[in-house]
């Protein structure tokens, strides 16, 4: 399958990993549009969230958990982040396989442009 988040998960691209585990793998923006700037992406691939369904709650809400978890480790957590999943074209969702923005280190504009 063509797809570059695969490719990462597989080792086929470089990344600067930040955490994995046997379904989660997390690593640094190659743009990154904030002091901190995490992608945090299932290892299985997923386009985008409308083909998520029932039986991905618990791998969705573990995306989440990791999110909270790196932001704590890398002392953003009372600061202030954001967690936020980019869907098709007027999201701007540019990789279709999904992947959980985590942003902060700085004052994120609201609401996003
Ligand atoms: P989207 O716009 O789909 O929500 O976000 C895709 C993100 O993937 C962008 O923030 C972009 O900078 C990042 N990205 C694109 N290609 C690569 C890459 O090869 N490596 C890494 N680490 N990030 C990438
Ligand atoms: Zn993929």
């Amino acid at each position: 399958m063509d797809c570059l988040f695969c490719k990462i998960v597989a080792g086929e691209i470089p990344a600067t990993p930040v955490y994995q585990d046997d379904e989660v793998f997390a690593f640094r923006d190659i743009h990154p549009q904030a002091p901190t700037h995490i992608l945090i992406i299932p290892k299985r691939h997923i386009a985008s969230v409308n083909d998520l369904d029932a039986a991905d709650a618990a791998l969705v809400g573990k995306l989440f958990l990791t999110g909270k978890r790196l932001a704590a480790e890398l002392g953003i957590a009372e600061s202030g982040y954001r967690l936020v999943m980019n869907t098709n074209a007027d999201a701007g969702q540019t990789v279709f396989h999904i992947h959980l923005h985590l942003l902060g280190g700085r004052t994120l504009g609201w609401p996003p442009g």
